[in-house]
């Protein structure tokens, strides 16, 4: 009987609709100052998988002052993507932090993790050793279930055991380390994002250099319905439950 309940078709119109709308998605970056966050932008905006669509991006970023949201439209197949990402001025900045920022970071995690999807990074991470990389990776994945915190992706919406699997392996990398570059080099023939360095070019989308390409592929290609799914029914419906009882009292 199922044959004719038309579930083929269905997914046929889904998938028309969503193609014919496009996709819209928004990502805020966060953190403290002169860690990468505004390279970290164009970088997301400048990889590879559409640097042929976008104009030029090469003006040098101003320090940050304000909150500053960029939208560029990617097409890609004849569908559209609607990325806005919002810059933001250094998080925790403006007060003398020298030996509470942790803390500090901590109180502000738990928060952030209630309100929206957080997916933690390790910036600039060329200035680490890969066992430093390694230590610091361990020793924020101990801080964050110390503190109950849970970033994205959560387990309590894995779905299933392929949701388990993979995203347990997610969870194992995170936070990625990452690093940012705006600047094109040519590698062997290739034009490649990348810092130059008097050792060499530092490749924002190569994995034996950093995990970027991890960070991009989570946000935008694997799981960027996933993202905003949860942002939809679980952050934005407690917020609504939240302001409904607020109006109430
Ligand atoms: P923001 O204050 O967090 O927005 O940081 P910016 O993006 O303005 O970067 C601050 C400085 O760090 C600039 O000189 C960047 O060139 C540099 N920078 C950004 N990303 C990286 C990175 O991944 N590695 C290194 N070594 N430097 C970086
Ligand atoms: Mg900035």
């Amino acid at each position: 009987m199922l044959g004719h309940v038309g579930i083929e078709a269905v997914l046929e119109q889904l998938k028309i609709k969503a193609m014919k709308m496009g996709f819209e998605f928004n990502i805020m970056v966060v953190g403290q100052s002169g860690l990468g966050k505004s390279t970290m932008v164009n970088t997301l905006f400048k990889s590879k998988m559409w640097k042929s669509t976008l104009p030029g991006l090469g003006v040098p970023m101003p320090q940050t002052l304000q909150l500053q949201s960029v939208t560029h439209i990617i097409e890609e197949n004849g569908v559209k993507l609607k990325l806005t990402v919002t810059d933001t001025p250094g998080f925790g900045d403006q007060i003398n932090n020298d030996k509470c920022l942790r803390p500090l970071d901590i109180e502000f995690l738990q928060r952030l993790c209630r309100t929206v999807n957080v997916v933690p990074v390790i910036a600039r991470a060329d200035s680490l050793t890969i066992e430093e990389r390694e230590a610091f990776r361990r020793r924020i994945q101990h801080d964050l279930r110390a503190h109950c915190i849970e970033v994205y992706p959560q387990k309590c919406f894995d779905e299933d055991i392929n949701d388990r699997i993979l995203n347990s392996k997610i969870r194992d990398r995170i936070p990625f380390a990452v690093v940012g570059a705006d600047q094109e080099h040519l590698v062997n023939g290739r034009c490649v994002l990348g810092r130059k360095t008097k050792w060499g070019i530092i490749e924002v989308e190569n994995m034996a250099h950093c995990e970027f390409p991890l960070l991009r592929d989570l946000l935008i290609r694997s799981h960027l319905q996933d993202l905003k799914d949860i942002t939809h029914n679980v952050h934005y419906e407690n917020y609504r439950v939240f302001r409904l009882n607020q109006s109430h009292a």
